[in-house]
């Protein structure tokens, strides 16, 4: 699942490909995609001639800002958009195609159907769910050592868990908190509350930067994105743990391990997270 320097990458790529153009109308293949409205002819109706004017993100989610609307789009598991002439075929799997008036179309492809679509009157989309339960973007000034430390304490659950909650810390994933887990030498198992000051800051500092690596090495894979159809892969970012399994540890050499911590595949070094 695309996770937050993923998704930040696609909106920068998004904002170069259809900024500026309008909608002359939009087909949906697969109606239960859009979630709101909750009438796939008033999405459609909605959304003729409005134009794009920016693409935005919040945690994981894209937000295209038209004239009067914004269009909040996940793209979960599989989620792809591409942009295409209106003259080339359809590919499979293609559920929504919004056609601009300029003979090109950007096309929202998704193998697994998990994706979201909720169209909401502009300004309206940050008080509506999904939105509104989403918590601190990590990129924020107020995303602070001080404030992390103090929503760990109010948690019971563990460290993995806890960061992995979009309603404590919006757009991180399970690639980017093993990461930060580990460059913080914190084990994922450890309860979130128990925390001290000085590992809580640490970790901020691991969480920040992480994402503002990923996001840095996304940007150059601008190019393919477009290239290629709309495919985006996993960037480039030299990680330590993820996917790593029984690989030495970059930092001591010992393997990487893999567990389940809230029910979710989890990479680490014994020796240095402890
Ligand atoms: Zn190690």
């Amino acid at each position: 699942m695309p996770e937050l320097p993923e998704v930040e990458t696609i909106r920068r790529t998004l904002n170069k490909l259809v900024k500026g153009k309008t909608i002359e109308n939009v087909s949906v293949y697969w109606p239960r995609l859009i979630k709101q409205p909750e009438d796939v002819n008033q999405f459609c109706d909605a959304l003729k001639g409005e134009t794009i004017h920016d693409v935005k993100r919040r945690g994981k989610f894209l937000i295209f800002s038209l004239d009067t609307l914004s269009l909040v789009s996940h793209l979960r598991m599989e989620g792809r958009y591409g942009l295409y002439p209106s003259e080339k075929q359809t590919e499979p799997h293609t559920h929504v195609v919004f056609h601009f008036n300029d003979q090109t179309e950007l096309r929202y492809r998704d193998v697994r159907k998990f994706g979201t679509m909720h169209l909401f009157q502009k300004g309206e989309e940050h008080l509506r769910l999904p939105l509104s339960q989403l918590g601190m973007e990590p990129f924020s000034d107020d995303f602070t050592a001080e404030w992390l430390l103090q929503k760990l304490k109010e948690t019971s659950r563990n460290i993995k868990t806890a960061l992995l909650d979009q309603k404590i810390v919006a757009g991180l994933g399970n690639i980017y908190v093993d990461e930060a887990l580990f460059r913080s030498s914190i084990h994922p198992e450890r309860p979130a509350k128990d925390l001290s000051f000085d590992e809580a800051s640490k970790l901020h500092l691991e969480i920040i930067r992480t994402l503002k690596e990923a996001v840095d090495k996304g940007g150059s894979t601008v190019r393919s994105y477009v290239n290629s159809q709309g495919q985006i892969g996993m960037f480039q970012l030299e990680l330590f743990v993820y996917a790593r399994k029984n690989q030495p540890c970059k930092k001591c050499g010992r393997p990487i391990q893999k567990m389940k911590v809230g029910g979710r595949g989890t990479h680490f070094c014994p020796n240095c997270q402890k």
